[in-house]
């Protein structure tokens, strides 16, 4: 168990919440761990279910259900509360109800004297990001979305698997929005330090652009090939949060492709976009400013277009 007290606060105990949660468990992430959502019974009979599980684990951890003044001394609070798209309902529409979820979320959070970070896994994960700045008014650098963190995870496996490499030797990314207009710029995608697309022309026997290219797709179209599979994605979501968590617990400075907010960066201002971020205990602190070439640039102002009119939507 760490010495210091490592307080997350989990709103939303949904199929990605406690998939979160069960991950952060397993690690050993935290010490404290509070679990709120408007369906209280949900909360209180999570809490109990993991806290059973505690006996067989190598965690110390307290975990209860709790209510808002929990956040009053949390280091961390992530947001996967939500609610879904009804059958021919308006993205506008879902936006400005999900916005409405948010504003009974974060002011009581706000209200606590809150004072850590957020993390927000809640989609449109870029948007309602935006949404948590706004309406908490903290600095950005502290209000964080998962972004593309679980497309580029999805990304570095796939790449593993098509060179027969380590995805922890894979060093590429997906950019952009967390949704159809993101990216890979595989100007800046390496196995180990050698550029994929030098390998593809030195060992153009063995690989093919095209197959890149395939990858980049069904990197975009995985979740929709879980969701129809299996109705949702939430352990990869839940991984993807608990590495975060673990970047600003550890002070890492990891470079994670978190949804953050672009203040010049990229020529683009006021805007929440997965890039890579240098992400340590006090959130994203800064941005490793990639060298794109002049497409991958027009794609990243065509995906940061999108995203500031799906904002716009939620009438902040
Ligand atoms: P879910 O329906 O299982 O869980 C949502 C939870 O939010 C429920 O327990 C519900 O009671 C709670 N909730 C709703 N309104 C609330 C409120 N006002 N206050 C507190 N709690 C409230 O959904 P899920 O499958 O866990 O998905 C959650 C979100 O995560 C969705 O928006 C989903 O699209 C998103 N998601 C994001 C990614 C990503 O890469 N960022 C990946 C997968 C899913």
């Amino acid at each position: 168990m760490q010495d210091e007290k490592q307080k997350v606060v989990l709103i939303g105990t949904g199929f990605v919440g406690m998939s979160f949660a069960y991950a952060l468990l397993n690690q050993n992430v935290c010490n404290e761990l509070a679990l709120i959502d408007v369906n209280k019974d949900k909360a209180r009979g999570e809490a109990m279910d993991l806290n059973h599980g505690l006996a067989f684990s190598g965690a110390n951890m307290r975990i209860y259900e709790a209510d808002y003044e929990a956040c009053s001394d949390a280091d961390i609070v992530v947001i996967c509360a939500g609610v879904s798209q009804k059958p021919g309902e308006s993205r506008p529409a879902l936006l400005q109800r999900n916005t409405t979820v948010f504003k009974s979320i974060v002011e009581p959070v706000v209200a606590s004297g809150f004072s850590g970070i957020f993390l927000v896994a809640t989609n449109p994960v870029d948007v309602m990001t935006h949404v948590v700045k706004t309406l908490s008014g903290f600095d950005s650098h502290r209000v964080i979305g998962t972004g593309t963190t679980l497309d580029t995870a999805r990304l570095r496996f796939l790449l593993g698997e098509y060179f027969s490499i380590d995805p922890k030797n894979v060093h590429a990314y997906v950019i952009g929005e967390h949704g159809e207009s993101e990216f890979v710029p595989w100007s800046q995608a390496m196995i180990g330090t050698k550029p994929v697309g030098k390998i593809v022309t030195d060992y153009g026997d063995r690989f093919k652009k095209s197959d890149m290219d395939a990858i980049g797709i069904k990197v975009k179209n995985a979740a929709q090939e879980i969701i129809a599979a299996k109705q949702s994605t939430y352990y990869g979501i839940g991984m993807s949060l608990v590495r975060i968590t673990k970047a600003i617990f550890g002070n890492e400075n990891s470079i994670l492709t978190t949804s953050s907010y672009l203040d010049g960066d990229y020529g683009q201002n006021g805007v929440y976009a997965g890039v890579p971020c240098i992400v340590g205990r006090n959130g994203v602190v800064g941005h490793l400013s990639l060298e794109l070439t002049d497409y991958e640039m027009q794609q990243l102002q065509s995906s940061c277009g999108i995203l500031r009119q799906y904002y716009k939507e939620t009438n902040l």
